[in-house]
C-alpha cells in the first residue's frame, strides 16, 4: 500500500498537531483510491478529538465523523483514504491504544496515519487484523 499525500495537506496536518499541542487532534482524510494498492490523499478534514483525557488518546466526534464517511463511501467521486491523528509528545509509532481502537474498528482497509508534533514525523501503517504493517508514504 502506498498512500500519496500533497506536500501542502502533509504540513496542514502538522500545523493542526501544533495548533492543539499538547492535546492529540485527529481527523479523516479523504481523496481517490487508484487501485488496491495505491490511495490519493486530496482532503483532509478535522475532526474535534472528544475524549477528556486527550493528551494520550484521541475519539472522533461521532457525528462529525459519520457524516464524513457516508459522504466518502466506497464507490463515491471521493472515498476515505486515512484515518488521522497525533502523538503530541511521542513517536508516530501506533500505541497500545491504538491498536485496541484498530481492533475494535477492525478497519483494514484505510491507513492510519500519525504525526509526531515533538518528533515533526508523520508515518502510515496498515491494520492486518492484528498489528500495524508501516506502509509506504509518498509526500507529492
Ligand atoms: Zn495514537
Amino acid at each position: 500500500m502506498t498512500l500519496r499525500i500533497p506536500k501542502d495537506i502533509l504540513s496542514h496536518l502538522e500545523h493542526t498537531g501544533e495548533a492543539y499541542y499538547p492535546r492529540e487532534s485527529c481527523g479523516l482524510l479523504t481523496g481517490v483510491r487508484i487501485d488496491a494498492d495505491t490511495y490519493s490523499v486530496e482532503n483532509f478534514h478535522f475532526i474535534p478529538n472528544v475524549q477528556v483525557d486527550s493528551s494520550a488518546d484521541y475519539l472522533m466526534e461521532p457525528q462529525a465523523m459519520h457524516n464524513i464517511i457516508m459522504s466518502h463511501k466506497p464507490g463515491s467521486f471521493r472515498e476515505l483514504v486515512g484515518l488521522w491523528h497525533t502523538h503530541p509528545r511521542n513517536k508516530a509509532i501506533p500505541s497500545l491504544i491504538d491498536l485496541g481502537l484498530a481492533q475494535r474498528s477492525g478497519r483494514k482497509d484505510v491507513p492510519y496515519v500519525i504525526t509526531s508534533v515533538e518528533f515533526k514525523h508523520t508515518f502510515a501503517y496498515m491494520f492486518t487484523g492484528e498489528e500495524f504493517v508501516k506502509t509506504e508514504l509518498e509526500i507529492v
